[in-house]
């Protein structure tokens, strides 16, 4: 499946992408990885990104086009990509066009997950996520807490909240979403491409995704 997967911080794509990850083997792609994965490795791009992650701001089109357009050209999205937290302004959805049409790639749809703004507020302030970058497993104190307390399940390293998830980050990014990312479904309804879902649960929301392609 090639599909992009839109909607607030907080709202599930991270944990969807993963899910449908294990349906058909297609590759979760998360520019908010990437970027933290460049941060932690000190490369020329995580220096440029960091201020602007820390502060809950949007990296600019220029660096995240750079990525994305090796990304997509990478033989594991042959079988099919989840773009999570990409694009995320109207430029950055108009460059992907013109890439995916340069490269001959169609996308199946832009799902946008939504979720009413007191749970996704909730969300983020409980959310923790696995520090160790091979896995970054998402945990919820409230709902989904790790069996002990500050040690993921999966792999036994330090459970942490992200940097830009304290409360003034957050508020900043959902400022940004609202001004900057939520004008992307309409511009995806025109392309014909959206489909709004509920997504209170992450469950459904891929059951749901899994019916509209016919899986
Ligand atoms: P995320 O994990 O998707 O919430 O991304 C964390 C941070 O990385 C965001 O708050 C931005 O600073 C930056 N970022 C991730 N994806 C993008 C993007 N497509 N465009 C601009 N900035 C991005």
């Amino acid at each position: 499946m090639k599909l992009i997967l839109l909607g607030a911080p907080g709202a599930g794509k991270g944990t969807v992408a993963k899910l449908l990850t294990e349906v058909d083997g297609s590759v979760q792609i998360s520019t908010g990885d990437i970027l933290r994965g460049a941060v932690r490795a000190g490369t020329e791009l995580g220096k440029k990104a960091e201020a602007f992650m820390k502060a809950g701001d949007l990296v600019p089109d220029e660096l995240i086009m750079g990525i994305m357009e090796e990304r997509l050209q990478e033989s594991d999205c042959a079988n099919g990509f989840l773009l999570d937290g990409f694009p995320r302004t109207i430029p950055q959805s108009e460059a992907l066009k013109a890439l995916l049409a340069r490269i001959g790639i169609e996308l199946d749809m832009a799902v946008n997950l939504d979720v009413p703004r007191d749970v996704i507020l909730d969300r983020l302030t409980t959310r923790r996520t696995c520090s160790n970058p091979e896995c970054q497993a998402i945990y919820n104190v409230k709902s989904n807490p790790p069996k002990q307390e500050g040690i993921c399940d999966k792999c036994g390293s330090p459970v942490i909240q992200r940097d830009d998830e304290t409360e003034e980050a957050i508020s900043k990014r959902l400022e940004t979403y609202n001004e900057k990312t939520a004008p992307l479904a309409a511009y995806y309804e025109k392309e014909g491409l959206l489909v709004n879902v509920n997504a209170t649960s992450s469950d459904i929301v891929v059951s749901t995704i899994k019916e509209k392609l016919g899986l």
